[in-house]
């Protein structure tokens, strides 16, 4: 596949600090008393753009990232680009794809699965709820492949939400991020508690739950023969991550898995982060002990008294930022997720 690195890279940096922007100062407005944020976002009504308008940029946002293929192990293939990463078990027995992309993303998706063969698409697993991973479930489920996810990712996937992420355009009007419930067609018809297994293809596909991270709809798929762990959110690769406190997201969550994961893992495994380009060991080790840091120094400044936004003038990443909040988000509101999920 014919790729051009360099223009990825701006695309992607560009689709990044377009998140950020949106997400950004999101955390800050979560903090400010309800009536000044109602009468800010009632004061600028007309130009407010409107939670479904929101959500729209977000997806677009996503979907403006090339994708590009990597061949992982003989049957095994990721699609990194329009809303993360999609790896596909592919063989006689069907293709066994993880997560989806954006929903405008489907029609790059589609190709690439037919591409890889005429099998077809047996099972999509969801990593998580969030749209970025289950947008395309629908369509997915429409050409027979049935979806398979924990039960919080169900679960949440039935309620609305308001994520605790809200948008400060440039006349400073606030809105949130809503989602609707999915529909019937979009819910996984195959649910687990703790941990499943899948065969196919010479594969073992092992499906993991762990403790409140990310979400609490978490799971890791471990592709046993290939030395593949497909992490979704759990991991970030080379930037702070996003952790979800409106759905039971935790920061000591998402250091116990990527312990789990550096257990399972050798020098030669290859984990594929949810954000981020393809990682290893080393690169997971790295991102596990900038949590830890953020974690230990965010707790001592909030055992202090101090409120989220008191911490944010204490600028305790500043030597981090350089290297971890050039990504979807940045260091002030890294700061202001691991104040909310400790
Ligand atoms: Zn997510």
């Amino acid at each position: 596949m014919k790729f051009n690195f360099l223009q990825k890279q701006t695309s992607r940096r560009e689709m990044l600090r377009g998140s950020a922007t949106l997400a950004g100062s999101a955390f800050l407005a979560h903090f400010l008393p309800t009536t000044r944020v109602r009468a800010s976002a009632a004061g600028n009504a007309q130009q407010r753009p409107s939670p479904a308008d929101l959500l729209a940029s977000m997806r677009a946002k996503f979907n403006a990232v090339p994708m590009e293929t990597q061949e992982l192990a003989d049957n095994v293939t990721t699609f990194d680009g329009p809303g993360g990463a999609v790896t596909v078990l592919n063989g006689p027995d069907g293709k066994f794809t993880v997560d989806s992309f954006v929903a405008p993303a489907w029609p790059r998706l589609k190709e690439a699965l037919d591409d890889l063969g005429s099998a077809p698409v047996k099972y999509v697993i969801d990593t998580h709820w969030h749209f970025d991973h289950t947008d395309n479930n629908a369509h997915l489920h429409a050409a027979g492949a049935a979806v398979l996810a924990h039960e919080n990712t169900k679960k949440r996937m039935s309620e609305p939400h308001d994520l605790p992420v809200l948008y400060r355009g440039p006349d400073g009007a606030l809105a949130g991020l809503h989602f609707d419930p999915s529909p019937a067609e979009a819910l996984p018809q195959q649910t687990f508690t703790d941990s499943y297994k899948l065969q196919a293809n010479g594969e073992t596909l092992a499906l993991q739950h762990v403790a409140p991270a990310h979400t609490d709809s978490d799971i890791y798929i471990h592709f046993q023969k290939a030395n593949v762990i497909s992490m979704g959110d759990l991991f970030f690769n080379g930037m702070y991550p996003y952790i979800d406190p409106g759905t039971g997201g935790k920061i000591t969550g998402m250091i116990s898995a990527a312990d789990k994961i550096l257990s399972l893992a050798d020098n030669d495994t290859k984990i594929v982060a949810g954000h981020g380009p393809l990682g290893n060991k080393a690169d997971l080790t790295k991102a596990r002990d900038m949590l830890i840091t953020s974690r230990d120094r965010v707790q001592k400044l909030k055992s202090e008294g101090k409120s989220a936004l008191e911490a944010v003038a204490e600028k305790p990443f500043a030597d981090l930022d350089p290297v971890w909040g050039n990504g979807i988000i940045n260091g002030d509101q890294w700061i202001q997720i691991v104040y909310l999920t400790l």
